[in-house]
């Protein structure tokens, strides 16, 4: 059997190292390594792929955060509503800008901010809502978009996790996650599900105006070169990166289908066990793109399974231990004032497994037989 990893990055890389290596060699003779027609091909083709009228490449999701937020205007002072059962890096760039993160409740079934949780959570401080796709399914963007309509706020998706899903709407219309919010952002962090062999980001956006904000921001606030008109930061993606990437957006739905392969087999092995909660598969509004793998575990001592397997060799991981409002950087944002029995309960309860485009049946077997041993005995 192959080493089992929570993600393969390097057999993934092996079935399509010709065609990287080549256009890495390309840029790298090129000598354009920062900008040029290699990152503006990519974002082109992005862009096509999302439905999304334009796309700002920068350094990491991260960045994309903070130059979205940075765009919108938002103030010292200014709240955002987001989940607390996310990412650090959701939170972080708000509380950075010294913008307050309100932390809104996530629906325990799709792991994501619970629009009835976001209502209760407005107040005339309010400017924006950032839902988080959590472990690659939506959050329900029609009733969030309603919400942000109605008290006319921003709407930032964190579609780090969730690049390739699709949101359908009650009409009939399907969009992808980071073309449906005012600024959609997502990562290429290597584990991702279109990863870069390093550090990478984009945004997404319809508005033109908002869409030239968000260049000029992370161009250090230059309208033209050496001319810089708003205080902004410095945020590339690099040609390298940006050409491998643009290889595997080519395989990015073959790769999503064989995520939820993996997945499917996983959801038989654990069908009906009384102790396993599987992802939600109900696809009404969102489908799922298993950036993760998460069950929730019901009656068990889950460091002792997560410790059961590491020592039959079968990673997992928590995502993620504590969640953003029981962290030491949020005490000075009332962070721990936040009662959110959901999310703290998922947190005690979630267990992610490996998941990625590699996986075989013979790996899948001996992790999904690991689990139930334990939980059977
Ligand atoms: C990975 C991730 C980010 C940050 O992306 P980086 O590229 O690592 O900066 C933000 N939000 C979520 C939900 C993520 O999973």
């Amino acid at each position: 059997m192959r080493p089992l990893q929570m993600v393969d990055t390097k057999t993934q890389y092996q079935a399509i190292k010709e065609e990287v290596d080549r256009a890495v060699l390309s840029v790298m003779e090129s000598a354009m390594y920062i900008g040029g027609k290699t990152v503006n091909d990519f974002a082109a083709n992005l862009g096509r792929y999302n439905g999304s009228k334009h796309v700002i490449t920068c350094a990491n999701g991260t960045d994309a955060l903070q130059v979205a937020m940075m765009a919108l205007g938002l103030r010292p002072g200014d709240e955002v509503i987001t989940p607390s059962f996310t990412y650090i890096a959701t939170v972080e760039v708000a509380a950075l800008l010294h913008i307050k993160p309100v932390f809104a409740e996530v629906d325990p079934k799709t792991f994501c901010i619970d629009p009835a949780a976001i209502e209760k959570a407005i107040t005339p401080r309010t400017k924006a809502i950032i839902p988080v796709h959590l472990y690659g399914h939506a959050a329900n963007m029609e009733a969030i978009m309603d919400i942000a309509n109605r008290h006319g706020l921003f709407v930032i998706e964190d579609g780090a996790q969730s690049i390739g899903c699709d949101v359908t709407f009650s009409n009939g219309t399907t969009k992808k996650t980071g073309a449906i919010g005012h600024i959609g952002c997502t990562s290429f962090y290597p584990s991702k599900n279109l990863g870069a062999f390093g550090d990478g980001g984009a945004i997404f956006t319809d508005d033109d105006a908002l869409a030239a904000k968000m260049q000029m921001i992370a161009a250090h606030g230059q309208s033209r070169r050496y001319y810089h008109d708003v205080v902004g930061c410095n945020s590339r993606l690099d040609a390298i990166q940006a050409a491998i990437l643009d290889i595997k957006l080519k395989y990015l739905d073959h790769y999503i289908a064989a995520r939820r392969k993996a997945a499917a087999f996983y959801d038989a092995a654990f069908a009906q066990h009384d102790k396993i909660i599987t992802p939600y598969t109900d696809t009404t509004y969102s489908n799922h793109v298993y950036h993760q793998y998460t069950l929730i575990l019901k009656d068990t001592n889950r460091d002792a399974l997560h410790q059961y397997l590491a020592e039959k060799g079968i990673p997992a991981m928590i995502y993620y231990p504590v969640p953003a409002h029981r962290q030491k950087m949020f005490d000075a944002f009332g962070g721990a004032d936040h009662h959110l029995p959901v999310t703290d309960w998922l947190t005690e309860r979630v267990i992610s497994l490996p998941m990625h485009t590699e996986l075989d049946e013979e790996q899948q077997s001996f992790i999904s037989s690991g689990v139930l041993t334990f939980l059977n005995q």
